[in-house]
């Protein structure tokens, strides 16, 4: 058996920093073919304890073995609603692979060895799209026959996975979606060279298909409130409202022109198209040197988007990405860590901002930094990073993107008293029903329990799912 895990095939570092093509270009058949052939198919396959949905690892590889894509494909849908958006985007390195037999125990993260299951789920996935497999719509259709129809509110991965359960059951499901464009962070945040939208275009398709209406430009909350909705002929509502409010530095000079939340950076160029500026009407006003502070999935997004748009818009290539502690301690994806490497991203590690200063224009010039070194851990388990005192030094930026840390979004919270949340605007919700302190409204997601991953968002909307379809036969009776 082959010892380490089959490399995936990517685009080549110097070509790919020159668009937003996607990087990672996935197995063929015959690499798919010999990774799961090196699975072991362990009697106690401990993989799947280190999914947050629980697939059946073990069994959906083994119909890869015999060829049965298909089978392998209903495997997967079976915990997973969108396999081909999980297997490009979920941090298997820290889940399924860290599980894996094959990886050594001490390690934080997975090993060399451990079998590809994401790459794996991702193959399937494409096979499944390809193919146009749809899971069987569920038999309860006689939703259909009682009318009822459901709110979701959000259209990120939590929004989409309630809306399919719900769609399946015969539910009649309208998605309220606050941008004008569905998939939440999925659309906004992460950029095709990660996410093709075309993938996430086609998973979207497919709910139309069932009946699913998407209602865009709609924030529930102002242009209507929850009360509302139920007064319309609503059963029941499903918030999956996600965390989209940037967390600051909180330092001097942080309010300079050219200073961004990671958030408004990633937003402007995925959704606004800022990268064909003045051919579409988003500046970003991209510069010779740019900095990122930050050492998550968001952090990396950014700087190898704004990497690409210097090369795009003529300037040579010069990002750096500045992070308090050191690389192991970083919660970004590993693939992505390499990528960023590999594409001539910088990064500055123990690095603390104190100060942005600017220019005559108000505009930021230069990030006036110490440096640190690792204390005792903190809460998380990570070591704390401590500034060394005298070691001040600055940086010259002509745009500098902040990413680090997102909050709750509240425009609905605010306005909806008897929703209760918690100290940090989060939805409280009872973690077996999803149901919130409002009777018939329920929650999952980021919105619950703070910055996440969307395998986490989707398999939380779709156990609150279980419980609208659980409420809606009680209505019934
Ligand atoms: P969201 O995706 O945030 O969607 C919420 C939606 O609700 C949004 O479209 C918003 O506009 C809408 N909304 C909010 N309030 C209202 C309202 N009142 N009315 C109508 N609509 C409303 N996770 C991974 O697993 N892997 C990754 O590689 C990864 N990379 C990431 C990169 C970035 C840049 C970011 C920001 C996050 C990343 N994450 C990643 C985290 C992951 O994307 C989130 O955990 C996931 O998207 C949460 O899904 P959600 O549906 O709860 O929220
Ligand atoms: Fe295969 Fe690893 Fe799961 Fe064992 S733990 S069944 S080797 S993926």
């Amino acid at each position: 058996m082959k010892k380490e895990a089959v490399k995936v095939r990517e685009l080549n570092p110097s070509e790919r920093i020159k668009n937003f093509d996607e990087v990672v270009l996935g197995y063929t058949e015959e690499e798919a073919l010999i990774e799961a052939n090196r699975c072991l198919q362990c009697p106690n396959p401990i993989c799947q304890f280190g999914c947050p949905v629980g697939i059946n690892i073990k069994e959906f590889i083994s119909w890869i073995t015999k060829k049965d894509y298909r089978a392998a494909y209903f495997i997967l849908r079976e915990k997973n609603d969108f396999p081909s958006i999980c297997g490009r985007v979920c941090p298997a390195e820290y889940q399924c692979r860290r599980a894996c037999v094959l990886t050594k125990k001490t390690a934080s993260f997975a090993s060399e060895q451990a079998i590809n299951i994401h790459f794996l789920e991702r193959f399937v996935g494409d096979y499944g799209v390809k193919n146009n497999l749809e899971a069987p719509a569920g038999k309860d259709q006689k939703f259909v026959k009682f009318g009822f129809k459901v709110a979701v509110v959000g259209s990120g991965p939590a929004g989409l996975a309630c809306a399919g359960e719900l769609a399946r059951q015969g539910v009649k499901v309208d998605i309220f979606e606050s941008l004008h464009k569905p998939g939440g962070v999925l659309r906004y945040g992460i950029p095709p060279f990660r996410m093709p939208r075309d993938v996430l275009d086609y998973e979207i398709n497919e709910l139309k298909k069932l009946g699913v209406q998407l209602i865009p430009n709609f924030i529930v909350g102002k242009v209507k409130a929850l009360d509302e909705l139920f007064s319309e002929g609503y059963s029941a509502i499903f918030l999956g409202l996600g965390a989209g409010v940037p967390s600051f530095l909180e330092i001097k000079g942080e309010n300079l022109g050219n200073v961004y939340s990671a958030n408004e950076f990633l937003t402007r160029v995925n959704l606004m198209l800022a990268d064909k500026f003045p051919q579409f009407h988003t500046p970003i006003n991209i510069g010779k040197q740019v900095l990122v502070v930050g050492g998550g999935n968001t952090a990396l997004d950014a700087a190898r988007a704004a990497l690409r748009l210097q090369i795009i818009n003529g300037f040579s290539p010069n990002t750096t990405i500045l992070y308090r502690r050191t690389e192991v301690e970083m919660p970004a994806r590993r693939l992505e860590i390499e990528h960023a490497k590999e594409e001539g991203i910088k990064i500055e590690f123990l690095v603390q901002p104190v100060e942005f200063i600017g220019d005559e224009e108000g505009k930021v010039q230069k990030l006036r930094c110490l440096r640190c070194r690792l204390g005792e851990p903190d809460e998380s388990g990570r070591r704390r990073p401590v500034a060394v005192e005298g070691s001040d030094f600055g940086i010259d930026c002509d745009i500098a993107i902040i990413a680090v840390g997102l909050q709750a979004n509240q425009v609905l919270t605010n306005v909806t008293s008897e929703l209760k949340t918690d100290k940090y605007k989060d939805v409280i919700v009872n973690p077996q029903t999803m149901e919130t302190s409002i009777k018939g409204v329920f929650a999952g997601g980021d919105i619950v329990g703070g910055e996440g991953t969307v395998i986490e968002a989707m398999g939380m909307a779709k156990k609150a799912a279980f419980s609208i379809i659980n409420y809606l036969k009680d209505e019934r009776t």
